[in-house]
């Protein structure tokens, strides 16, 4: 019994370590198991009492390890399943070689959600080690029967702290994953980084195989969205995609009265809801493995969806606000700070790619006197009448902008000078033929006119600076020279050295 006291003590030591899954105690544990009991093969079963079913788990022979999945039945009521229940320990009867079977019985914490339904902290898991002596044909003696009981024991200690130290390490983690996406909310504030940091973060937080994020157009109800796997890759998804896509679109058919969530043991839909306001939905599955989501990481990621919700809703104000904030609110058009931005991008991909593009600057003539005359009410639906010419008038990826008073900058990307000049003529044809409101004229017939500087990029300056200058001195001198009229930089040069 020394003997066995000494190979017990070792046996504890040796799993001293920490182990945060039961599966890497049992891999470190079968071995010495089946080393201490002069055996060759030991399995280790999972016994689910509740259903009569034994699990095989892990296979270790000649001290290799093996993952193993089978279920087997057992009659819960036949008698030497109760004398095992009883003894702990039972000679396997139907092998031709000498095997025991031994219980174990551990503890195992419950999530907040099962503690509060059962009032207990935690609930008894059962396996079983079944020790087989199959390549010598020693039977198992009573001394060898009792070292094993003892090791089952020390293993079901060691066994029920791996599961405190799982559970205390996931509650740790989904801690951890809060206070990250809290971060993400605080920092985020774009729309579409804040929806790919947020669902990174969850992915790599929660460890789904797939999450999705729907949003719900504002105007039409269609959802539309993003959703990352487990690689971090992300992509658009639809309505129609797949299986996402019918939970969410059964989630948008509800939506008025979606419960709390929509939950399955592989998926679950959480609506993004503020106020009355819905926005869309998340949506977490674990489709592919298959592994069920836990109670817990449902709990956590509910109270986290209300603020999801706000964090995008936030978001798009932002946005709105952002753009209102990039556009004159009579001109309706582009204001200096956003145009030079772009002005930036289309020096830069003009350069990269040897491209030309035309700057045109725009004022209009003798406005000073129009304000004077007829008030500053006529001046302004003037200058809101000569923008509405030029909007209607340019393609989608000209940029006009409100360079300031009634000056308006345009520029053309991808346009020759000449092809600049022609638009420009064509946009002071439409302003002369512009009626202002007779309310405002008090009967008089006023002709609007426009005077235009055109610079080119690379010819007439390389970058904003000389450019804009450029444009301009094409304008100051259209404006020196009778008004009305546009002239390209490259004109006036010459014009400059004949005069
Ligand atoms: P020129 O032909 O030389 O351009 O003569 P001008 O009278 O147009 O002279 P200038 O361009 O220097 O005058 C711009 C005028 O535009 C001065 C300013 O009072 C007026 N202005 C600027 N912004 C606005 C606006 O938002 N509304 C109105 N009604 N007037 C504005
Ligand atoms: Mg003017």
């Amino acid at each position: 019994m020394a003997a066995g006291n000494t190979l017990l003590f070792e046996f504890s030591q040796n799993l001293d370590d920490r182990f945060i899954t039961t599966d890497s105690l049992m891999e470190r544990a079968l071995p010495m198991i089946e080393h201490y009991m002069g055996a060759q093969r030991v399995f280790f079963f999972n016994w689910n009492a509740g259903n009569s079913i034994i699990s095989q788990r892990m296979m270790c022979e000649s001290g290799n390890n093996y993952y193993l999945q089978e279920d087997i039945y057992v009659d819960p009521g036949a008698p030497e399943i109760i004398k095992f229940l009883h003894d702990g320990v039972m000679d396997a009867p139907a092998l031709e070689y000498p095997a025991v079977y031994v219980l174990l019985v551990w503890r195992t914490p419950l999530n907040s959600i099962q503690t509060l339904q059962s009032r207990q902290a935690t609930r008894s898991q059962y396996g079983v080690l079944r020790v087989e002596r199959f390549k010598v044909n020693k039977p198992f003696a009573r001394e060898d029967k009792e070292l094993l009981l003892g090791l089952a024991r020390e293993l079901c200690v060691k066994l029920n702290m791996a599961e405190i130290d799982h559970y205390n390490t996931a509650q740790l983690k989904r801690a951890v994953a809060l206070n990250d996406l809290a971060q993400v909310f605080a920092t985020s504030i774009r729309l579409s980084d804040s929806l790919e940091e947020i669902l990174k973060s969850v992915q790599s937080s929660f460890c789904f195989d797939r999450t999705s994020l729907y949003l719900a157009d504002p105007q039409t109800g269609k959802m539309q969205g993003l959703s990352v796997d487990i690689a971090g890759d992300i992509k658009k998804v639809d309505e129609q995609d797949g299986l996402l896509g019918r939970f969410c679109g059964a989630c948008t058919q509800e939506f008025g009265q979606c419960p709390a969530f929509g939950i399955s043991d592989i998926s679950i839909t959480l609506p993004l809801r503020l106020q009355n306001k819905n926005l869309g939905c998340l949506v977490f599955d674990n489709v592919l493995s298959r592994s069920p989501i836990s109670q817990e990481d449902v709990l956590s990621l509910r109270q986290f969806s209300a603020q999801i919700a706000l964090a995008i809703d936030n978001a798009r104000l932002f946005e709105k606000v952002q753009e209102l904030s990039n556009y004159d609110d009579l001109t309706k058009l582009t204001l200096r700070r956003f145009f030079n931005e772009t002005f930036a991008q289309e020096i830069y991909r003009s350069r990269r790619f040897n491209l030309t593009f035309s700057l045109l600057l725009m004022d209009i003539d003798y406005f000073k006197s129009i304000n004077d005359e007829y008030g500053h009410v006529l001046g302004d639906e003037a200058l809101k009448a000569v923008s509405e010419v030029i909007r209607s008038s340019l393609r989608q990826t000209d940029i006009p902008c409100r360079f300031g008073g009634d000056e308006i900058m345009i520029l053309f990307p991808r346009t020759t000078g000449e092809e600049a000049l022609s638009i420009a003529k064509r946009l002071a044809a439409k302003v002369s033929a512009v009626k202002l409101p007779d309310r405002l004229t008090r009967g008089a017939d006023i002709k609007l006119s426009v005077s235009q500087g055109i610079a080119v990029f690379p010819y007439d300056g390389d970058d904003q600076t000389d450019l804009v200058r450029r444009a301009d001195d094409a304008l100051y001198y259209v404006k020196e020279h009778g008004r009305g009229l546009c002239k390209l930089y490259g004109e006036i040069a010459e014009d400059k050295k004949a005069e």
